[in-house]
């Protein structure tokens, strides 16, 4: 049986007043400019916008890949604008799942060991490992896929590795930066259901889109442009 813990029911992320600016020679480019946003554990937001609004800064913030120029970027209770470089890292390697639109899987590995990359930082013993690639490879649905390498796999199925391979950890969060691009209808409808199911076992998703049918899925859609937050609709 799992307890239900106190952090269940409270937010993933609470960003206040988060702003980005990008030093371009003599210009400055604000990238984001004062963003508030609360995203629930369990929460799936997806952030469309048009190209420069600012989606791909957001992701990078949420994924303690970059720090914000001002303003506080909570993940649970650590700010990521504040926290030393190894924090960043040690967030990244154990909290944070990142899933992008070329899978980013390594050629001359399987499926199987792919998924383990993803395990490497955490030091687990072999059991361990070999039991949380089992059930990742399960979780979508590809327990029949371990030793196949990304060239015997179809576009849909190499995603789904790359998912395995960011949940693996048992990540607090999930990031995606167009996970669908890449794909026919078919496959993003199979990338879809992975990625329904596993909000539905709890998951907390942030998925940036063109896709509106990719939207349709989340319970939060948000809009961004010029760097700021233009529309927020339930699902
Ligand atoms: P989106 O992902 O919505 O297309 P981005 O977050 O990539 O938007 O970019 C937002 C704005 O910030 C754009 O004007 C872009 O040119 C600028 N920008 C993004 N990254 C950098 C960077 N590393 N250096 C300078 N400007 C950047
Ligand atoms: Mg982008």
């Amino acid at each position: 049986m799992t307890l239900i813990s106190a952090t269940d029911t409270t937010l993933a992320y609470r960003l206040e007043g988060v702003t980005r600016t990008y030093r371009q020679r003599d210009r400055q480019v604000q990238a984001l400019a004062s963003i508030d946003l609360d995203i629930a554990a369990g929460d799936f937001v997806t952030i469309q916008g048009p190209t420069g609004g600012g989606k791909s800064t957001l992701l990078q913030m949420l994924g303690a890949l970059d720090r914000p120029t001002a303003g506080t970027v909570m993940l649970g209770d650590l700010d990521i604008a504040r926290a030393s470089a190894a924090e960043l890292a040690r967030l990244r390697a154990h909290e944070i799942g990142f899933v992008f639109q070329g899978f980013n899987l390594i050629p001359t590995l399987t499926a199987a060991e792919n998924v383990d990359m993803g395990l490497e930082p955490l030091g687990l013993d072999r059991p361990e490992r070999l039991r949380r690639i089992a059930d990742a490879l399960v979780r979508v649905g590809l327990a029949d896929r371990h030793d196949h390498r990304p060239s015997e796999l179809s576009g849909g199925q190499q995603q789904r590795v790359a998912i395995a391979r960011a949940i693996a950890k048992q990540p607090r969060v999930l990031l995606a930066d167009e996970p669908t691009g890449n794909l026919d209808e078919r496959m993003r409808d199979e990338i879809l259901d992975v990625l329904e199911q596993l909000n539905t076992e709890g998951l907390t998703l942030v998925v940036v889109t063109h896709d509106s049918a990719v939207a349709r899925r989340a319970r939060r859609r948000l809009r961004l442009a010029g760097g700021r937050v233009t529309d927020i609709t339930r699902g």
